[in-house]
């Protein structure tokens, strides 16, 4: 009995696989491949239809500002079991088909997981926020549709510390790039792919190190 359990388990997962599989699709355009895979059959066509959009036209944008060695392959899978917003890894980016849904105009979560792929920073000499900081600042600049989404740059405040990663490190860096040194955020990231980023290039590129670029922005923090 428990071999015929094993055997059934089994066969069960060679179909659910070559279901994810059988949905695979092939996207070609101006030398990139997206490939796309759903094991949602639910997934609304006008959600996939946007996401795919959203790829061609922000990758190859990101690809020729900031990497243009980024991969030329890129994988989409909506993926039922997955259940975080968003994740990329090894060219592949995973969504939760229940967030897309739920959020459809949320599209530029396209963009930031794109630019993981072109940050290709592999075992990174930064730190973590730093890497989320620069993908959300990537998604204020570059994003399709921002505002469609709600999608903004929270206000600063005190409290706020430039490790707080994501949209709150976007906006210092926003504020960086236009305040203190147009360039910087660029030059940053590429030092990171590169593995030459130490926390003194900050003082190199601006005269300032991190901790004082914090306090010029915490008094005076507009980035208009
Ligand atoms: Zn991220």
């Amino acid at each position: 009995m428990k071999k015929h359990k094993l055997f059934t388990i089994l066969l069960l997962a060679v179909l659910l696989s070559s279901t994810f599989a059988k949905a695979q699709e092939v996207i070609k355009k101006n030398g990139y491949t997206l490939t796309y895979e759903s094991n949602d059959a639910n997934f609304d066509p006008q959600l996939k239809k946007r996401l795919i959009e959203t790829f061609f036209k922000v990758y190859p944008v990101l690809a020729k500002e900031y990497n243009l060695k980024t991969l030329k392959e890129v994988k989409f899978a909506i993926d039922t079991a997955y259940k975080g917003v968003a994740a990329t890894s090894n060219g592949r980016i995973v969504f939760s088909p229940e967030y897309m849904m739920k959020h459809p105009g949320d599209i530029d979560v396209v963009t930031h997981e794109a630019m993981h792929i072109v940050q290709d920073y592999g075992r990174s000499v930064g730190p973590g926020w730093l890497t989320e900081g620069i993908a959300d600042y990537i998604r204020y600049k570059h994003g399709i549709d921002n505002a469609g989404a709600n999608w903004a740059l929270p206000d600063f405040k005190p409290t706020q510390n430039y490790k707080n990663s994501y949209r709150i490190t976007a906006r210092f860096f926003t504020w960086i790039d236009t305040k203190v040194k147009n360039g910087t955020i660029k030059a940053v990231d590429k030092s990171l792919r590169d593995h030459t980023y130490t926390p003194e290039l900050w003082t190199k590129l601006t005269g300032k190190n991190l901790d004082e670029l914090w306090t010029a922005y915490s008094e005076n923090p507009s980035i208009s």
